[in-house]
């Protein structure tokens, strides 16, 4: 399906479908997977995997107004939609081809989802403290450890576990990326998180005991410069939805001033407002374009002979970083000015502006902190060529 055909159907889709149920997304039950399966039945769920595994081969730049549009509509399924790219794509450039051929295939056929783990107790932002174990056993591997917070793995296909060999120290060949199905013996989700926000997504906690996997499933390279080229994509669509959960908020805005009696003409009259709406309009600009250029520099190393090479000399792209941090602070500064623009009512659970304000504050906390951010931004790009890290 070409990119603006695919673009129209995720927009039906989201105000059909997503549009007018922010509190029953809000409730906190069970992600409504059931909502998304139409996505799939158009061949859209999972829109990035590429056409050779049966997938609609949508570029990164043809994802940010998708994932905008569908976070307008709803934070929460946006995320769920859009988090799949990460296990999926460090799959797609560091896995097997048998192991691409049985899973990527799978995820298309049948509409799966896939989740990574990373973080732990003692190691979100700082990877390199990660504890859990890599064992090898003849011609399998198996993992020990417990993974704080990842999203879909209670309901995905496969997870891509992050662990470190036992002996290897913090050697960057000591850590590796490991594709489990989540059916194998010895993976087992430990609860579910009660967010505050994005609460039609799940995020669960995740232990592993002796779970053992072939050796095969290991991706090739090393696991911390994987994860680092895996989060290029995710942190981009992460900054979408702060764009769409933005423009929402000021829709909703424009739509209270218009009704909104103040001194005898209605809000919308008033110069205050209108300044803070330009000033909202200018800034959801700059958040699409920053979103479209880093998805462009992505796209640019995808068509290079070899991305998953290219990925590893470059690691974490500046604009993926910068997106991220970008698109976190300024949806919420939106999301600031326009919970205040309800006055009280604004602060009660009465009206939706509080899920925006709660979905959008993930933005610059998930796949890494902005002060995490910022200090890697200055180590690689900010101090001179031969005193970075
Ligand atoms: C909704 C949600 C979904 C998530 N999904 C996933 C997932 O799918 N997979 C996954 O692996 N993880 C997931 N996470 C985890 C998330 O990526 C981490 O929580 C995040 O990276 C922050 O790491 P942390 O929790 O260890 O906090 P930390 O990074 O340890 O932060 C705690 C505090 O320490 C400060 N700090 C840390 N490092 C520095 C530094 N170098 N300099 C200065 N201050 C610092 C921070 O600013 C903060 O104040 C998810 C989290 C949420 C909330």
């Amino acid at each position: 399906m070409p990119a603006d055909e695919a673009l129209s159907a995720f927009r039906e889709f989201a105000r059909a479908t997503l549009l007018g149920h922010d509190a029953e997304f809000d409730s906190g039950a069970e992600p409504p997977l059931a909502l998304y399966r139409p996505l799939h039945e158009q061949g859209l769920l999972n829109w990035w995997l590429p056409a050779e595994y049966g997938g609609a081969g949508l570029s990164l730049a043809d994802s940010v107004d998708i994932v905008s549009e569908l976070a307008y509509a709803d934070a929460g399924s946006a995320f769920t939609l859009l988090i799949s790219i990460l296990g999926s794509s460090m799959v797609s450039l560091y896995g097997s081809p048998e192991l691409k051929k049985e899973f990527l295939t799978a995820m298309t056929r049948d509409g799966g989802y896939a989740a990574a783990l990373g973080s732990e107790r003692d190691a979100g932002s700082e990877l390199i403290n990660l504890t859990t174990k890599l064992t090898r056993r003849g011609d399998d591997v198996v993992l020990t450890g417990e993974k704080m917070f990842s999203t879909n793995s209670g309901f995905a296909d496969y997870l891509v576990v992050f662990a470190k060999s036992e002996g290897e120290g913090e050697r960057a060949a000591g850590y590796h990326a490991v594709l489990v199905p989540r059916d194998t013996p010895g993976a087992r989700v430990v609860k579910r998180w009660d967010m505050i926000g994005l609460r039609s997504a799940g995020t669960y906690q995740v232990s592993f005991t002796d779970c053992v996997v072939p050796a095969g499933n290991v991706l090739n390279g090393p696991g911390l410069k994987i994860i680092e080229v895996g989060l290029n994509s995710s942190r981009i669509l992460i900054g979408a939805i702060a764009l769409g959960v933005s423009r929402r908020i000021r829709d909703v805005c424009l739509d209270y001033a218009i009704r909104k009696p103040l001194a005898g003409h209605k809000l919308v009259e008033n110069a205050v407002f209108a300044s803070k709406l330009g000033q909202m309009e200018m800034q959801i600009e700059v958040m699409r374009n920053q979103c479209l250029a880093a998805a462009r520099d992505y796209d640019d190393v995808m068509a290079t002979p070899d991305p998953p090479a290219e990925f590893l000399r470059r690691g974490a792209l500046r604009s993926s970083l910068t997106t991220k941090m970008f698109c976190g602070q300024t949806g919420w500064q939106i999301a600031t000015v326009g919970s205040e623009m309800f006055g009280g009512l604004g602060y009660t659970t009465e009206l939706p502006i509080a899920k925006y304000l709660r979905d959008i504050r993930a933005v610059t906390i998930v796949e890494a902190g902005d002060d995490v951010l910022r200090e890697l931004v200055f180590r690689r790009f900010v101090l001179p060529p031969n005193r970075r890290i």
